[in-house]
């Protein structure tokens, strides 16, 4: 039998029966590991990683792991919508599109119509036909070309704010290691 003795845990000071010949012992109680300091009067433990500073450590290290995951699939998720709009390799673009040129567009697609119109009155039925159903039509890509222009460079702005959060994010975790700081 291996001569023991009752040192108290560094952290939480429950009592530990410890063999003389051991230098590093986890306490069962709290799960700290200790080190066993022998001096020549005295005998105490030390903690070198309490666990609950382990777990704090990990919890953080995995928080930011999680931040940086999401941060990549957020940058795929955009890299991927643009190569899908993207026109022969030509990338998609991206600018607000103008409103007051879009009505003066429309303008002038409906007076263009109504001209239309009464040509085929006058001269052939034909352009009546062509009047009444081009007409709409033109106007319709028009009002979507701007809805998707619109939505685009909208989604342009989240993404780039989004981003910018996670940055943030990751930018104080690492650099002040805080465990609840949001
Ligand atoms: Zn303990």
């Amino acid at each position: 039998m291996p001569e023991l003795q009752t040192l108290n845990c560094g952290n939480c000071g429950a009592p530990l029966e410890i063999p003389t010949s051991v230098n590093y012992v986890t306490c069962r109680f709290c799960h700290s590991q200790l080190h066993v300091q022998r001096t020549e009067s005295v005998v105490f433990t030390e903690v070198i990683q309490s666990l609950q500073q382990e777990t704090s450590r990990l919890s953080e290290a995995t928080e930011v792991l999680k931040l940086k995951h999401s941060l990549l699939e957020l940058e795929q998720n955009w890299e991927q919508k643009l190569h899908s709009l993207a026109v022969q390799g030509k990338p998609a673009f991206i600018q607000r599109p103008n409103r007051n040129l879009a009505i003066l567009l429309g303008i002038l697609i409906t007076i263009a119509g109504i001209f239309l119109f009464a040509f085929g009155v006058l001269v052939n039925p034909f352009f009546i036909l062509a009047a009444l159903l081009g007409t709409p039509l033109v106007i319709s890509l028009i009002v979507r070309e701007f809805q998707n222009r619109n939505e685009l460079a909208e989604d342009a702005v989240h993404f780039q704010q989004r981003r910018q959060e996670l940055l943030d994010k990751i930018a104080q975790r690492e650099r002040t290691g805080c465990i609840s700081c949001d």
